[in-house]
């Protein structure tokens, strides 16, 4: 296994749409657990193929007692019920916003033997996994924000980050907790 670098705004995977996978071979299962190893070491609660440079429709979620891979997700049921919660990026590092979704989702997705599962999600877990999908579609955090907060945040980012190059490599010793 090994530790993947993390692509930070302004890397132009981030804002490609992945494409959906087909092969369900070693190579696919080698990502997976790096994709874990990678998120786990930055205390991630999710992370997207894309956060790694690799524009394919997986990524892995570690939220409250759930931990599971997605592949090729797709969200075919949402609850009605919309509310705010503040997020951070590990692509975005350092930075907060509070953004809207729905809170109870039905995710349905293959793991990384190609089976398919169907599970209903709520809270943060509902959260993180329409934050990672967002990713496989191109979509930042930052998205969601007003214009007018959205600004504020990636003026202040750039200014702090505009040195970091467009990876990171996270170490034990980073503590965010951030998808
Ligand atoms: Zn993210």
């Amino acid at each position: 296994m090994a530790i993947l670098p993390i692509h930070v705004l302004g890397s132009g995977v981030l804002r490609q749409e992945a494409e959906p996978v087909t092969e369900f071979d070693d190579e696919l299962r080698t990502l997976v657990a790096d994709m874990y190893e990678t998120m786990d070491t930055a205390l991630g609660v999710g992370l997207a193929a894309n956060q790694v440079g690799i524009a394919r429709r997986v990524a892995v979620i570690d939220a409250e007692d759930s931990r599971f891979v997605m592949i090729n997700p797709r969200i075919v049921e949402k609850g009605s019920t919309i509310e705010g919660a503040e997020e951070g990026c590990l692509s975005i590092p350092d930075a907060y916003g509070e953004v809207k979704r729905p809170t109870s989702i039905i995710l349905e997705a293959q793991d990384e033997h190609g089976a398919e599962f169907r599970l209903e999600l709520e809270g943060l877990r509902a959260r993180a996994v329409q934050h990672e999908i967002d990713h496989l579609d191109g979509i930042m955090f930052t998205d969601h924000l007003s214009p007018l907060k959205r600004q504020l945040l990636l003026r202040r980012w750039k200014k702090e980050h505009e040195d970091d190059g467009l990876t990171w490599l996270p170490t034990p010793e980073e503590s965010e907790t951030a998808g």
